[in-house]
C-alpha cells in the first residue's frame, strides 16, 4: 500500500509501505479520509519532537470504514463507517484512574507513535480496540467530515475547562479550524455573544457566517475596546487561546471579567514562554486552565455533533488532496488559506 512516512524533520516520505497484518484482537480499517492537524505541521518542521517517532505513517485524525475484523474481536462489521480516537491510555496510571485519561502518563498516539491515517489501511492495535477507541458511526458521512471528530474531541474537553453558561459573552482568539470548532462549541453551549479575533478577513468573515456576532482585527481594532462595548465594560466571562502566539495570553487576561475563565488552548509558539501580568489574575480572581488531548467520552460526543449537524463539518473541510499529495496537504494547511485540509487516499 502506499503510506506517508515520517523520516524526521523536514523529510515526509511517500511510497510503497507494507500493509498491516492484523491479529485475532485487531481490526484493520481502510481509509477514507485522513484530515490534516497544525500538529503534523509541526512535527514535520521538527518543532514538536516528544512523544514522537520516527519511520511512522503520519496522521492521526482519520475515518475509514472496517477492512478486516479479528477472529476474537466482537462488534465490529466489514465496511461499517468508523472513526479512531487516536489516543491510547494505559487506564493504570494516576492519571487514568481519576478519569484524566487524556494526560495519561504512558499515552501513545496513532500518527505519532504508532502508524497512522496518511495510508490506504491503518491497523487498530488491540488495546485500542478493546478501550473502545474505535467507534461506529451511526451515520456513514464522508470520510473527512468523521475524520473531524478527533479535533472537534479536544475542543469538547477544553470547553470542560472555560465552560460556557447561557448568557457568557466569550471570546475566542483566533479562526483557525481550532478557533472555528470553539466558536461553534461556545454557541452550542448557550453564549450570548461570541466574540472572534483573527488578522486574516476571510477567517474572520467565515467566524461571522458561523454564527460569531463580533469580529475582531487585532491588527487595526482595539480588542480591550470592542469586550467592553459588548460586555457593559465588564469583559467576557470566558476567553479561549486558539493561536499559538504568546502575547495573546496577557491580552486575554486584560479582557476577562473578575472571575473569568481564560483556557490557553493553543501550544504557544516557541519555548511556549508568555510574559503575564499576575496580578490581574490575583485581584481579579481569574481561573487560567490549560488543554490537552481529549478524552474518550469527547470523542463520542464529537460524533453525535457531526452526525447530528450540529457542527458544519462539510464546511470546515476546504481542501482536499490524494495520499500521493500528502507532503503538499500538509504544506497546505500550514500556509493557512484554507481551514480543514483532507487527505483522501
Ligand atoms: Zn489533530
Ligand atoms: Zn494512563
Amino acid at each position: 500500500m502506499i503510506g506517508a512516512v515520517f523520516r524526521g524533520p523536514g523529510h515526509l516520505e511517500v511510497g510503497e509501505v507494507e500493509t498491516p497484518e492484523i491479529g485475532p484482537d485487531e481490526v484493520l480499517v481502510k481509509v477514507g479520509a485522513n484530515t490534516v492537524c497544525g500538529t503534523d505541521v509541526r512535527i514535520l518542521r521538527g518543532e514538536k519532537t516528544r512523544g514522537i517517532g520516527w519511520d511512522v505513517v503520519l496522521g492521526h485524525e482519520v475515518a475509514g470504514h472496517v477492512a478486516e475484523v479479528g477472529r476474537n474481536v466482537r462488534g465490529y462489521e466489514v465496511g461499517a463507517p468508523v472513526v479512531l480516537a487516536p489516543a491510547l491510555a494505559c487506564h493504570h496510571c494516576f492519571y487514568c484512574k481519576r478519569g484524566m485519561e487524556n494526560v495519561c502518563l504512558n499515552k501513545r498516539i496513532v500518527g505519532n507513535l504508532l502508524d497512522g491515517g496518511l495510508a490506504e489501511y491503518v491497523r487498530i492495535p488491540a488495546d485500542a480496540v478493546a478501550a473502545g477507541n474505535l467507534s461506529v458511526a451511526r451515520k456513514d458521512l464522508p470520510p473527512e467530515q468523521l475524520a473531524l471528530a478527533e479535533p472537534l474531541a479536544c475542543c469538547i474537553n477544553g470547553l470542560t475547562h472555560y465552560r460556557v453558561e447561557p448568557d457568557d459573552v466569550v471570546l475566542v482568539m483566533g479562526a483557525g479550524p481550532i478557533g472555528l470548532f470553539h466558536l461553534q462549541l461556545a454557541l452550542l453551549a448557550g453564549a450570548r455573544a461570541v466574540i472572534v479575533s483573527n488578522r486574516s478577513e476571510a477567517r474572520r468573515a467565515f467566524a461571522s457566517e458561523l454564527g460569531a456576532h463580533v469580529t475582531v482585527d487585532p491588527t487595526s481594532e482595539d480588542l480591550a475596546e470592542v469586550v467592553a462595548e459588548h460586555t457593559e465594560g465588564l469583559g467576557v466571562d470566558a476567553a479561549v487561546i486558539c493561536a499559538g502566539r504568546p502575547q495573546l495570553v496577557n491580552d486575554a487576561l486584560r479582557v476577562t471579567r473578575k472571575g473569568g475563565r481564560i483556557n490557553v488552548f493553543a501550544g504557544l509558539a516557541g519555548e511556549g514562554w508568555a510574559e503575564i501580568e499576575a496580578n490581574l489574575v490575583h485581584y481579579n480572581e481569574l481561573v487560567l486552565t490549560g488543554a490537552s488531548d481529549s478524552r474518550r467520552r469527547d470523542y463520542d460526543t464529537a460524533l453525535r455533533l457531526i452526525e447530528s449537524g450540529s457542527v458544519a463539518a462539510e464546511r470546515m473541510i476546504t481542501h482536499r488532496f490524494p495520499l500521493a499529495d500528502a507532503e503538499k496537504a500538509i504544506e497546505t494547511s500550514a500556509g493557512g488559506e484554507g481551514v480543514k485540509v483532507a487527505v483522501m487516499p
